[in-house]
């Protein structure tokens, strides 16, 4: 067992999972759990605050009658905590027999795409909710970001200012802190590049290696920036003249930087700052190649709609051979005709006269509520 209640539980329940992101279906409910610092989340949707708050109520009295955590609700999501590694595990099958209890709250049938009901699929959207979509929905969303991707040229221009804004704003930042005697605040110089190359970013700089390029350069620039100003508050002892004063002496301030006793003195963050780009580097923002990562890993979190108790390992929800394998199991039910029949009337094996429904309500709730979907569910 791992001392960490979100692992415990995506393995004992063998839930998909992605990241800090794993997705649970509880009966046909769709339910997020992540992994907050170690403590597991659970996370689930409701169509509109004023019924999440109903929900919450009655969650709540369940919550305490099964000596679990109780609920809070949060505008549209009501969420539950699982704090301790030990007890998480048993913890989380009161929480989902709660739930199972419960799924009046949650029938929500509705893509977020387009839309529309009749959904086949769970997965995360927009890397919050867990939701019922449609596959098909899904993989158009994904081929679209992917496309915007490649065909993103981004704005250097644009780029370059939000990443000039932040580096000022940050060794201002420094030089304040270093102006009141908090010299001790070293996160602050890991993060100067990190925040420069995400506001590169976020002023839509372009992705790859000129974006790259741009923003370690204007950290480096803002690196020097810092220790120019410190060699002239250096200056402005000696001569006895204005710190902005003496930054016009620019020989003699670069002079200052070359002295060993100043580099000594400010190796630390020097070192700080360079691990900082580092970091910058590793986990580039600007990087193409990572944000179709990013793009391509909610794959992992995808899961068919079904029944309660079926385990997706297990529960073969699209007659495919693969059952360990979403993607391929929905292809394959796409290709085939499950029923072997055109004679609806004849064949059809759950009794349902709508045979266009009836793959439905073998994953899905019901949506006619006429409980002769075979699962009683
Ligand atoms: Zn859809």
């Amino acid at each position: 067992m791992a001392k960490n209640a979100f692992a415990n539980i995506v393995n004992s329940y063998g839930l998909k999972c992605s990241g800090l992101n794993a997705i649970d279906v509880i009966s046909g409910v769709p339910v997020r759990i992540w992994n907050s610092n170690g403590s597991a989340m659970a996370s689930l949707f409701v169509a509109n605050k004023s019924s999440a708050d109903a929900a919450c109520n009655v969650l709540k009295n369940a919550a305490s009658a099964a000596k679990i955590a109780k609920p809070r609700a949060n505008g549209t999501s009501i969420t539950f905590s699982f704090n301790s590694a030990f007890t998480a595990v048993t913890q989380y099958q009161e929480f989902r027999n709660i739930i199972s209890r419960n799924t009046s709250y949650f029938n929500m049938d509705q893509c977020p795409f387009c839309n529309m009901g009749n959904c086949d699929t769970v997965g995360l959207y927009k890397n919050t909710t867990a939701i019922k979509m449609h596959r098909m929905c899904y993989d158009r969303d994904k081929q679209a970001k992917l496309t915007n991707l490649n065909s993103f040229d981004g704005n250097i221009v644009s780029g370059i200012i939000a990443a000039l804004v932040a580096a000022i704003a940050l060794v201002a930042l420094a030089v304040c802190i270093y102006w009141y005697g908090e010299t001790s605040i070293y996160p602050l110089y890991v993060g100067i590049p990190i925040a420069i190359a995400y506001a590169f970013k976020f002023g839509k700089g372009p992705y790859g290696a000129a974006g790259t390029i741009c923003h370690i350069t204007i950290s480096i620039l803002a690196m020097f920036g810092y220790f120019y100003f410190l060699a002239c508050c250096i200056a402005s002892e000696w001569y006895e003249i204005g710190v902005f004063q003496a930054a016009a002496y620019v020989g003699d301030i670069l002079e200052i930087i070359m002295w060993p006793e100043f580099i000594k003195a400010y190796v630390r963050e020097l070192i700080l700052m360079i691990i900082g780009l580092g970091i910058t580097l590793a986990m580039n923002p600007t990087s193409k190649k990572l944000a179709a990562k990013s793009i391509n890993e909610m794959d992992k979190l995808l899961v068919p709609v079904a029944p309660a108790n079926a385990q997706f390992e297990t529960y073969n929800p699209f007659g495919s051979d693969n059952t360990q394998n979403a993607t391929a199991a929905y292809d394959a039910y796409n290709t085939q005709n499950t029923y072997g029949t055109q004679d609806t009337t004849a064949q059809n094996p759950y009794g349902d006269q709508n045979v266009n429904d009836d793959w439905r309500d073998v994953y899905a709730q019901n949506s006619d509520n006429n409980n002769d979907n075979g699962f009683g569910n």
